[in-house]
């Protein structure tokens, strides 16, 4: 199986080699050239497996340079007992009669980053072996929250890995902060943005497509690399839990085979609708995909409208993972329902650059509309499913209350009562005193203390590792302005 550039469709790239680079010399995101398809018997078999072996079998579709063995260790290795808390790593739930709730925070950090992150540096590492590389991958992540510390924890002594993540200061909650500040490894480097996600994101864009630093860093024997959501190699394990939750839907008695599952996502760069998106490609019988955004509603109007404008105020809300104006992951989207148009994309993202603007033609947008449904969510409305869903004796964060609030706009507009997943994205104490708020108590001033606090008032247990930040040192407090990102970068890597 070969990839492409969504902005140049004549690449032909190995999967190690698209895993390797992260984002294309271009600009364009590696997309597979064509999509394999999960039959009927397949996903039958798939429900008789373990999560690891649903996952081994999945990504072996689309990595053909990699062995049977290599993905079974890997699967094995990231989703291990050790690394999560549940032998099913991504568990179904049931949140009333035709709604289940998919939790994808059952890993090391408590995010659903996790799913995609434990992965990643085997299939990082397995790929600068096949390609010969000897330079040492210097992997360079903007985050909004969770993806820095999800990678940190990914990559941390990974040989022949560094890892340099940027966060926006005033805009990731004190926990996150916390848990990226205290990131054990000899081979990792944080630092904070003065600005929002987007600056932090366009820094690192602009640090990758630099190519005096590319040789500089070239010559210290380093290449960049990305653990961002544009990495083909994060979007693909994600893929593999939508098809998941749909074997577990049968092996529950749900659903038969063939019966239609509409799956609710809360949305921020767009990589997990993607994936799910994907495997509904792939022949998962997927129905509708529900994309929730909170404030940040960018996606919801370009979805009821075709037309993307980032021209807009940018809310700082309580669901930080979502405040974001610029999907990137929708470009690979876009390569799709053009037909694999790379001009008319490149086109489309140019336009986005200098206007902050585009719209897509008539019928792109026919079968966007087919395919998709968008709705957002505001704080109040985040507040007050995460208090309807305690009520009913499920504590959720303040992502997942996005997603179940839209799932319920979707169902009320259009009347689609047909069985639905939402995803469920964090784990509630990442966001303890939004949560806390939300069911009626008042937070302790100490960030680390509201933990305790929240799993004396709800009895529900907070993760090990989340309980564990208590009394930990901080071993970073760098503070950068966005244009000088590039001198952290070259400190970093002296
Ligand atoms: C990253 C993240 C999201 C958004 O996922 P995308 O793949 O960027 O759309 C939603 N919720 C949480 C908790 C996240 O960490």
């Amino acid at each position: 199986m070969k990839y492409l550039s969504t902005r140049d469709k004549s690449l032909r790239l190995t999967a190690a080699e698209a895993i390797k680079m992260g984002l294309s010399r271009d600009g364009g995101l590696f997309t597979p050239v064509e999509f394999p398809a999960l039959s009927e018997q397949e996903i039958r078999a798939l429900c008789q497996k373990t999560y690891q072996e649903r996952a081994a079998y999945v990504m072996g579709k689309f990595l053909d340079d990699f062995s049977a063995e290599e993905l079974s260790a890997f699967a094995g290795a990231a989703y291990s007992a050790d690394k999560f808390d549940t032998p099913a790593v991504a568990p179904l739930r049931q949140a009333g009669g035709q709604t289940w709730c998919l939790e994808l925070w059952h890993g090391p950090t408590s995010a659903f980053k996790d799913m995609a992150l434990q992965m990643l540096p085997q299939l990082l590492s397995a790929s600068l072996r096949k390609t010969g590389e000897d330079k040492t991958a210097c992997i360079l992540v903007a985050t909004s929250g969770d993806t820095g510390k999800a990678a940190m924890e990914g990559f941390a002594d990974v040989p022949q890995t560094k890892i340099m993540v940027f966060y926006p200061r005033d805009g990731v909650s004190e926990i996150q902060k916390l848990q990226m500040v205290t990131q054990r490894g000899d081979n990792v480097g944080v630092c904070a943005v003065v600005g929002n996600f987007d600056d932090a994101q366009n820094g690192v864009k602009r640090i990758f497509s630099d190519t005096a630093i590319r040789e500089e860093l070239a010559g210290r024997g380093y290449f960049l690399s990305s653990a961002n959501s544009i990495n083909w190699g994060r979007i693909l394990p994600q893929v593999v839990y939508y098809v998941s939750a749909y074997c577990d839907l049968m092996n529950a008695g749900a659903i038969a085979y063939g019966d239609k599952v509409n799956y609710c996502v809360p949305t921020g760069n767009f990589g997990n609708i993607l994936a799910c998106y994907y495997a509904k490609k792939m022949g998962t019988p997927v129905g509708k995909l529900i994309c929730a955004s909170n404030r940040n509603d960018v996606l919801t109007d370009f979805i009821r409208t075709g037309v993307y404008d980032r021209n807009r105020t940018f809310h700082t809300t309580m669901s930080p993972s979502m405040d974001i104006l610029i999907s990137s992951n929708l470009e690979r989207l876009l390569f799709d329902l053009s037909g694999g148009d790379d001009a008319l994309v490149r086109g489309y993202m140019e336009q986005l650059a200098k206007t902050g603007r585009y719209e897509i033609d008539a019928g792109m947008k026919a079968k966007l509309q087919e395919l998709f449904y968008g709705g957002f969510c505001d704080e109040t409305g985040t507040t007050d499913t995460i208090a309807a869903l305690y009520a009913d004796h499920y504590l959720i964060d303040t992502h997942t209350a996005v997603a179940a609030n839209v799932l319920q706009q979707y169902r009320t507009e259009t009347g689609d009562e047909g069985i639905a997943v939402f995803a469920s994205t964090a784990s509630p104490y990442k966001f303890c005193d939004s949560v806390l708020e939300a069911i009626g108590e008042t937070p302790v001033s100490d960030s680390v203390e509201r933990i305790a606090q929240l799993e004396q008032v709800t009895g529900v247990k907070a993760p090990r590792r989340l309980a564990e930040l208590k009394g930990k040192q901080a071993r970073f407090d760098g503070v950068t302005e966005k244009e000088k990102m590039e001198d952290v970068v070259l400190n970093f890597l002296r």
